[in-house]
């Protein structure tokens, strides 16, 4: 039986790991933290389709009780090694693992708001960010700095993406839909908060995203305000005071606000960084560089080494769960091809 070794139990680590145990593969499924899907665990609902996130997880953890799987949590992957036909895995404590193949999905981490100083966050309790909001929403604690329900929610978009100063100049794709998410489950939970988005330009690339965005103003009555926000200040009763240009209308603009929340962009996680750089294959801003974006999206520079998730690029589950699946498929596709070599080696 071929072992495979996959590092990172998110959505595209165990969507791998089950498709390619129920292939008749060995895997080891590395994940650094206590718990498999550690993106997930905090979220309420998931775009497009408000489903429970802990039925997600559930379901994705169910698939791991393959007698093919072999799970390692608190198991960080610290070193991954060319050994002959075969790669060495090596996890913090240096222990070794052989495998014939190894698939990257160490996913992604959020922007820091601390370096954007200006938008106060780490600095006023009013201001948070979108992960902190996902958590306030799941467990119907939504609270301003007094511990009050806000009369006023602002969410800024594009904090740490598509901004040169922080050294991100693409757009993490998912936080326009994931503020359409949040603002509808605020207006859920609380009917007679008023919610503002100021945006750059809203991206509803996905399958019912503009049908969310449309409901979130016509049955939620969400505003949308196209502008950015410049600064972020306490007033003395601890709302927060932010100030902007209506880039509509061209006019500077004041407001106060209980809630300030910093929609923050994905970033390479450390994992994806680190490995990426020893094993050679880190492409523009830490994210895995694939070795052709349309025809081998999966593969790398090294053979027998592959890429999902993530660990590529931002992505939503749907787009991740898809992509794990074709990694699956070209890792099978490797290994059979190794295997008929050995085939023809041992016959002549
Ligand atoms: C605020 C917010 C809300 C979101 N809401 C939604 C939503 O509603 N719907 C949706 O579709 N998407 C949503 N997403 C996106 C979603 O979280 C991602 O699409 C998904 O988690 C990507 O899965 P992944 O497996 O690629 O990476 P991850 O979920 O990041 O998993 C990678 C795993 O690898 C592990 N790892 C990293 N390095 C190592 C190492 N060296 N050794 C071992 N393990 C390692 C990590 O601990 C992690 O568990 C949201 C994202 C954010 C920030
Ligand atoms: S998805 Fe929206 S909020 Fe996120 S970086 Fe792109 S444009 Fe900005």
């Amino acid at each position: 039986m071929k072992r495979v070794a996959i590092i990172g139990a998110g959505p595209a680590g165990i969507e791998a790991a089950a498709v390619l145990a129920n292939r008749n593969m060995e895997v080891l499924l590395f994940e650094k933290s206590l718990n498999t899907l550690s993106n997930l665990l905090d979220k309420a609902y998931l775009f497009p389709d408000f489903s429970l996130a802990s039925d997600r997880v559930d379901k994705l953890n169910k698939k791991l009780l393959h007698p093919n799987i072999k799970l390692c949590c608190d198991t960080e992957i610290v070193d991954i090694k060319k050994d002959g036909d075969e790669w060495k895995v090596i996890d913090s404590k240096n222990t070794s693992y052989l495998t014939s193949a190894v698939l990257l999905t160490t996913g992604y981490s959020v922007f820091d708001a601390k370096r954007k100083e200006e938008l106060g966050y780490g600095i006023y309790n009013g201001v948070i960010t979108s992960v902190d909001l996902e958590k306030m929403i799941k467990y119907n604690q939504i609270e301003n700095a007094m511990g009050e329900p806000p009369k006023r929610i602002v969410f800024l978009q594009c904090v740490g993406s598509r901004d040169e100063k922080s050294g991100n100049n693409y757009c993490s794709k998912i936080c326009c839909v994931t503020a359409v998410k949040q603002a509808i489950e605020v207006k859920k939970l609380m009917p007679d908060t008023d919610v503002y988005i100021f945006y750059m330009d809203l991206r509803m690339w996905g399958q019912s995203f503009e049908e969310m965005y449309r409901e979130s103003q016509e049955k939620y009555d969400v505003s949308y305000v196209r502008g950015r926000i410049s600064e972020a200040a306490s007033t003395f009763d601890k709302k927060i005071q932010i100030k902007a240009e209506d880039t509509l209308v061209g006019l500077p603009m004041k407001m106060t606000t209980d809630l300030l929340v910093l929609m923050v962009g994905m970033e390479a996680s450390c994992g994806t960084k680190a490995l990426a750089d020893v094993l050679q294959i880190k492409g523009e801003y830490g994210f895995a560089q694939s070795l052709n974006c349309h025809l081998q999206d999966n593969e790398t520079t090294q053979q027998g080494l592959f890429i999902a998730g993530s660990c590529k690029r931002p992505m939503g589950i749907n787009e991740t769960l898809a992509d794990a699946r074709s990694a699956s498929v070209i890792i099978m596709d490797y290994l059979n091809a190794c295997q008929e070599n050995n085939d023809n080696r041992n016959q002549e």
